[in-house]
């Protein structure tokens, strides 16, 4: 069971929402907010906060935000990740760091082929 965030949230910043929920499981992009299914307590502080009844539980999902519960699974998932990577001055060099220090130590693909 989770809270799941859907399409009228679009283009809201106020984030009532999140100054409310007591385990900060929000997360933003230029799009709209998620919340993590993995940290929701299913409080339902949020829900009577959004002005555009954006926010809903499972129970009461509408049909036609069904795919916004994958959705906000996929990218609260990542986000949190991308926050986990960027360092204490915000910026993306530890993130950098990071994939590059991934990328060399796996292992590449080897190519066979014949001399004849
Ligand atoms: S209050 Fe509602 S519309 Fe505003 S950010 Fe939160 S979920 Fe989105
Ligand atoms: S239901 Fe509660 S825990 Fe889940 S997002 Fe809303 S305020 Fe946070």
């Amino acid at each position: 069971m989770t809270h799941t965030v859907c399409e009228p949230c679009n283009d809201c910043k106020y984030t009532d929402c999140v100054a409310v929920c007591p385990v900060e499981c929000f997360y933003q992009d230029d799009m709209l907010l998620y919340i993590d299914p993995v940290d929701c307590i299913d409080c339902e502080a949020c829900v009577p906060e959004c002005p555009v009844e954006a926010i809903y539980g499972e129970a009461n999902l509408p049909s036609q935000f069904a795919s916004y519960v994958q959705l906000n699974k996929d990218k609260a998932a990542a986000l949190k990740l991308m926050d986990e990577f960027v360092d204490d001055k915000g910026d993306w060099r530890k993130l950098r760091e990071t994939i590059q220090e991934r990328w060399l130590r796996a292992p590449k693909a080897t190519f066979y082929y014949s001399v004849r």
